[in-house]
């Protein structure tokens, strides 16, 4: 069909021949340009002919065997996409057996979406090339650009990547499918469907409108999403840095492609959905396809590199919470006081208490201590290292948290942050002192590591 038609023969001819011209796709449009700028044969494959097919299910009954068909030649159609056209010759995910070659090949070509050669070349190019200028469909363009403007709109095929297609080209099958393309398109995509349905129960309108042009819309409009909706709806649980997300939404309408952030990451796997219980018909098939002996060599990566991936995500994720809460300031910014200047201050009336030779101001806190306003006082302007850590009370490590967001300087010879240091560096928090920090440059508190925590707790009489 005309998809083929930008980067086909005829196409790069004429490119040839006017050298010195712009591309049309590289000239604004205008009023007097615009039908210039439309691929009319795409307009007429994706847009005219299912508007026709709608307008005639008006006047076509459709009959139960006819509806039951045009399910079932929807998904073999649909299958010869994804199991085919993606995942065997874009992608090379699995080998398979001439017979389901040539099934995969005749069917994808009844979905009329273009020849496996020119469809892979563009999928392959949209995977290297993801959300850039050279990608064919990219999202950043718009939504409705990668689902459906790319192929309405002409596309200077000089701009799309180069990608190899050299196996493909020595593919018997996919070189004959190139080549008449057009009957296969016609002949599987509205011919033999009304014929089945002709021949078996006397309905060839029926399984013309039904099964042949109504399911050609369906199936067009169900691929296409894996080109938008797959790169717009979902979560990134692999990783955030383009566009492709997984959703189980997108998955039930393409058949299993919903799993496309996954997708992008490990793209030769024959699976895009990891779980048994999420939705894709396309694994099973291929799965069914090995029992049978028909397909081989389906590839797989390890589940450790997959979750290496998704570990390292999660810890993006992670860093970012983490660098939305506030940790206290950082000791190395925080004022050195003297201890005298501590103790006078404290004596002034200022609710200051030192734990670990970090001061802290309670004064907007006192009259919330779960443990009541008389302790805070017993241990303003003294060392209340033991009393906080056991000697009165072992505090949690939510005490420490707090506690630590209230600290205002540092005493100077402070020995606590001193031990604490020394202790904290042999189990890996920090390292000939130095602190452990995520990528952003910000520093890690793991639980009941806070500088105000003591290693051991101090062994005190009584607890408040
Ligand atoms: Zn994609
Ligand atoms: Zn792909």
């Amino acid at each position: 069909m005309s998809t083929s038609k930008p980067a086909g023969p005829n196409a790069a001819a004429a490119t040839d021949k006017s050298e010195k011209k712009p591309h049309i796709s590289d000239t604004p449009i205008t009023w007097s340009n615009w039908y210039q700028h439309v691929n009319w044969m795409n307009v007429y494959f994706i847009g005219f002919l299912p508007l026709a097919g709608v307008v005639a299910t008006i006047w076509t009954p459709l009959r139960f065997y006819t509806f039951c068909w045009s399910i079932f030649y929807y998904f073999c159609t649909g299958l010869g996409i994804t199991a085919g056209y993606h995942r065997l010759w874009a992608h090379k995910s699995y080998s398979a057996s001439f017979p389901l070659e040539l099934f995969l090949a005749l069917c994808g070509g009844g979905a009329v979406e273009g020849s496996i050669r020119w469809w892979s070349r563009d999928h392959r190019a949209h995977h290297r090339y993801t959300d850039t200028n050279k990608d064919p469909y990219s999202v950043r363009k718009g939504l409705l650009y990668s689902h459906l403007g790319w192929m309405v709109m002409k596309q200077n095929p000089k701009r799309i990547g180069r990608t190899d297609i050299t196996d493909l080209n020595e593919n018997s099958i996919v070189v004959w499918q190139h080549r008449h393309y057009v009957w296969v398109a016609l002949g599987m995509g509205i011919i033999f469907p009304s014929v089945v349905a002709g021949l078996l129960w006397d309905d060839w309108v029926g399984g013309l409108v039904y099964a042949g042009i109504c399911r050609i819309f369906f199936v067009q409009q169900a691929t296409f999403c894996v080109n938008s909706l797959a790169h717009w709806l979902g979560d990134q649980p692999f990783d955030d840095r383009n566009s492709p997300r997984d959703h189980v939404v997108t998955a039930l309408v393409t058949l299993g492609e919903g799993y496309h952030n996954f997708h992008h990451e490990f793209p030769s796997d024959y699976r895009n959905a990891i779980q048994w219980w999420q939705y894709d018909p396309t694994k099973w098939f291929i799965w069914t396809m090995k029992q049978l002996g028909l397909a081989h060599n389906l590839k797989q990566f390890r589940s450790n590199e997959i979750e290496k991936g998704r570990v390292q995500q999660l810890q993006k994720k992670l860093d970012q919470t983490r660098a939305k809460l506030d940790w206290g300031t950082p000791l190395e910014q925080l004022p050195v006081m003297e201890w005298d200047d501590y103790v006078e201050q404290a004596k002034a009336g200022r609710a200051l208490i030192a734990v670990a030779g970090v001061v802290h101001d309670l004064s907007g806190f006192i009259n919330d201590h779960p443990g009541g306003r008389a302790l805070i006082l017993s241990g303003v302007g003294k060392d209340a290292t033991g009393m906080f850590n056991g000697g009165v009370y072992n505090h949690s490590n939510a005490a420490h948290n707090l506690l630590s967001t209230l600290r205002v300087g540092v005493i100077r010879g402070g020995m606590e942050v001193e031990i604490w240091k020394r202790a904290h560096s042999s189990d890996g928090t920090l390292k000939d002192g130095t602190v452990l920090k995520d990528e952003m440059g910000n520093r890690i508190i793991r639980a009941g590591n806070q500088v105000t925590k003591l290693p051991e707790p101090v062994q005190g009489a009584g607890a408040a």
